[in-house]
């Protein structure tokens, strides 16, 4: 296996360009949902992401530094958390309790859409923020280029299809 020694310099450039007090962990890991993930301190790379040209691994590192920098991964699971409480806080409730069985679905939709559309909000948010380190155009190579990397011969999903029109517009 290659080293990944090339990722951390990648990494550390950019935390110095942007004058970062501190520094994420990099992992490189097969535990890892698609190319790269952000979870608290650590950012996690596949180990396909070695093999990817240094354009393509700047643009996930940048992607992901933008996760880590907004602390995506602490708020999705405080909104996680928040959404389980206030279900079981509304689940005690007689009155809402007496509909339990069509306030929960309706419950379950708010939670399922409402959690989705947040991540989606910090994909975004994790481009712009890239685009901006990098370059809107290397952002964009960067996110086709993945694909054909970690799904080979499989099109484009429609999520990367709208990452795509996003950062174009942005
Ligand atoms: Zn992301």
């Amino acid at each position: 296996m290659k080293s990944s020694d090339s990722l951390k310099a990648i990494l550390n450039g950019m935390v110095d360009q942007l004058g970062m007090r501190k520094h994420p962990r990099l992992m490189v890991t097969r535990f890892c949902d698609g190319v790269g993930m952000s979870i608290l301190g650590t950012i996690l790379i596949h180990p396909k992401a070695l093999s990817m040209p240094e354009s393509v691994q700047r643009y996930v590192l940048a992607h992901e530094l933008g996760h880590y920098r907004h602390r995506d991964s602490w708020n999705l699971f405080l909104s996680w958390f928040s959404l389980v409480v206030g279900s079981y806080v509304l689940w005690v409730i007689p009155e809402t309790h007496a509909f339990s069985w069509l306030f929960m679905m309706v419950w379950e939709g708010v939670f399922v859409f409402g959690l989705g559309s947040y991540r989606n909000r910090q994909e975004r948010r994790a481009n712009q923020f890239a685009a901006e380190l990098i370059g809107r155009g290397t952002v964009l190579d960067g996110i086709r280029a993945v694909a054909g990397y970690m799904w080979p011969g499989k099109p484009l999903s429609k999520a990367r299809v709208t990452r795509i029109k996003e950062v174009g517009q942005m």
